[in-house]
């Protein structure tokens, strides 16, 4: 990853990909204080276009306050380097990776007297679970790692520590034979996957786990949220169990990296008729119109870059 052509903005300059480079007594790389936001850019029928940048831009700079770190550029600034990142690097679709952490002029757990960067890279990715997977559906298993507890970590900040969890999980996950973990909260109730947002369907209703369960509030959750009132089906954002999961009709995951990607086994057990459902379908289709500009109504959630 380190080792390609190309520019990475660092602290409001282009640098280049092979220099941007920090020093090992970085704070964030003890400690895990730190945020991040995954973006992607698509190929619209208008040209190239960065999908709901403000909003990103938005979350990366509550999850900086939630974790008392004071971001030393605007949302502007941080919304135009987005887009010289991908232009630089000639980039028609791609995801971003904006960071924020903490430097190197001192070690222990006080980060006070330390700087605060910021970098954003961006570069080519497909789907995040697989061409076949979005088609077919993906197998998830239920972890045996708990979500975090919303006064452990702060879930709603995109920390690069909360990513621990998501590491673990996903991990047991991929060496049982799975595509993704699901991730229960400390009460038992389904959260989200690793990096995911999680719906079922049933009885032609859409369900979500409400955001108390630790789940990060997805920008792709809000986009389903749009794109079902639209098609006229109802969403209801509640408690879910995991054993409401192996009994949905269908179930999907959400996010920037993963889009809509169909889940069609958890745990082993299949959902529904175990391959993608008809309501998943309309939902990821108009996701994909929504994204590559072939849906005017949305046409101010992309930005050209
Ligand atoms: N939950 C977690 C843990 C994630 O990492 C992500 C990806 N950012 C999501 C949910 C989905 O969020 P979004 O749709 O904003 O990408």
């Amino acid at each position: 990853m380190a080792d390609r052509d190309g520019k990475i903005w660092m602290d409001g300059q282009l640098v280049d990909w092979r220099d941007a480079k920090i020093h090992v007594l970085t704070h964030t790389l003890h400690y895990g204080c730190g945020a991040f936001e995954g973006v992607r850019a698509y190929n619209t029928v208008d040209g190239t276009a960065i999908f709901r940048l403000e909003e990103h831009t938005e979350r990366l700079f509550n999850s900086a306050k939630i974790l008392r770190m004071k971001i030393p550029f605007t949302k502007e600034e941080v919304n135009e380097a987005q887009k010289t990142v991908v232009r630089e690097n000639k980039l028609e679709s791609c995801y971003l990776r904006p960071l924020t952490w903490i430097g190197s002029q001192k070690l222990g757990v006080s980060p006070k007297g330390n700087q605060i960067h910021l970098m954003v890279a961006a570069w080519a990715w497909g789907a995040y679970l697989g061409e076949e997977g979005m088609k077919r559906g993906i197998r998830v298993k239920t972890s045996s790692y708990t979500r975090h507890h919303v006064n452990i970590t702060m879930t709603q900040a995109k920390a690069v520590s909360n990513y621990s969890n998501s590491i673990l999980a996903n991990m047991e996950a991929l060496d049982d034979g799975y595509d993704e973990a699901l991730l229960l909260d400390a009460s038992g109730f389904v959260s989200e996957g690793a990096g995911e947002n999680i719906f079922v369907v049933k009885g032609g209703v859409i369900y979500t786990p409400d955001l108390s369960a630790g789940a990060l509030n997805g920008i792709t959750r809000n986009t389903i949220l749009h794109i079902a009132k639209d098609l006229g089906i109802e969403v209801i954002q509640k408690r879910i169990t995991r054993d409401e999961v192996y009994i949905a009709e269908e179930a999907f995951f959400t996010g920037t990296a993963a889009e809509v990607t169909p889940i069609r086994e958890l745990d082993r057990i299949e959902i529904g008729s175990g391959s993608r459902g008809p309501i998943t379908e309309k939902i990821q289709s108009a996701f994909f119109d929504i994204v590559n500009g072939r849906n005017p109504k949305y046409a101010h959630w992309l930005t050209k870059v």
